[in-house]
């Protein structure tokens, strides 16, 4: 905890000051991005310091953990040891398993805010994703899904598959609140997409699934993450000024970013040769450099928080 936050902790807890504890993070990173930025695909590293060496290093003051369903009091730690980084937490569990629902229920009653990311060898209509999405209905949470048609390796196999078909969920569940997220929903940003390749390149031609369903479908919001977003918002600079305008409304920063250090070390896409295209560099700030130049500084502020905060109910 640094000295401001700490001052600003004991105020609050004195009552004196109501600020949000997550105002300290947001003075020390405003230089970088300009403001606040959450991190939304967070994956949970081992220690509270690994995280937040991450965070520090790309100068993101925020993060939405992805975690498991038995993460409370990892979570709780973190928290304790770093207040206002950490605005939230989804919970996962293996969702071929009966006691699934049980769990994630269990974990939403202990603070879970979502459930995901949700990567399970399944279809993205059948029956296992489909308990889910009715769960995620009944608690009032949202559900990020890792859409994957193409293998990385040899034995890696696919995940939620089927998402040109996806629209039927998106109608049989009208109020849970969908995340799309890697390989297939951005590929299918473009509408000459075959399941070809894991991340296509080149011109997008308009059209594609991902950018009709966005426009359709109120319940369905885009997560930027990963080489699979990154690539997406890359390959045609002159689509991605208008797709950004046209879904700023209902896309989410995060970056599934592994490397160490926030700067690009360590192994940022690890096992994924496909993603080579991103080694040595932070997913992080490729992404929000990206964004930075591309949006206007209001679709920024909306990209990388407010949607998160609205679409996530993340804490202020
Ligand atoms: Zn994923
Ligand atoms: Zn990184």
């Amino acid at each position: 905890m640094n000295t401001l936050s700490r001052r600003q902790f004991s105020k609050a807890a004195a009552g004196i000051i109501a600020a949000p504890l997550a105002a300290a993070a947001q003075t020390s990173f405003a230089n970088l991005w300009g403001g606040s930025v959450v991190d939304c695909h967070h994956h949970l590293r081992r220690t509270p310091d690994d995280n937040i060496a991450h965070l520090d290093g790309c100068g993101v003051s925020n993060a939405m953990a992805l975690a498991r369903e038995n993460s409370a009091d990892q979570m709780q730690a973190l928290e304790a040891k770093y207040p206002g980084r950490f605005l939230g937490w989804f919970a996962s569990a293996n969702i071929l398993n009966p006691d699934a629902e049980a769990l994630l229920t269990n974990a939403v009653k202990k603070g879970a805010i979502g459930f995901g990311e949700l990567k399970f060898h399944v279809e993205a209509a059948g029956p296992e994703l489909r308990r889910m999405y009715a769960l995620a209905t009944d608690l009032n949470v949202p559900v990020l899904i890792h859409f994957q048609e193409v293998p990385h390796t040899p034995t890696e196999g696919v995940f939620s598959t089927g998402f040109r078909n996806f629209e039927s969920m998106l109608k049989m569940h009208p109020k849970t609140r969908f995340i799309g997220h890697a390989d297939a929903f951005w590929a299918n940003i473009s509408a000459n997409y075959a399941n070809e390749s894991a991340y296509p390149t080149g011109k997008i031609a308009p059209g594609g699934v991902t950018d009709k369903l966005l426009s359709d479908y109120p319940n369905l919001f885009g997560d930027l993450s990963a080489n699979s977003g990154n690539n997406a918002l890359s390959r045609d600079p002159e689509f991605t000024e208008g797709f950004l305008k046209r879904h700023e409304d209902k896309l989410i920063f995060g970056s599934d970013c592994a490397c160490t250090d926030g700067k690009g070390g360590g192994i940022s896409q690890g096992g994924n040769p496909g993603a080579s295209r991103l080694a040595g560099k932070c997913v992080a700030r490729e992404t929000l450099g990206l964004l930075k130049k591309t949006a206007s500084p209001a679709a920024f502020r909306k990209l990388t928080w407010e949607n998160a905060h609205k679409v996530y109910r993340l804490k202020t």
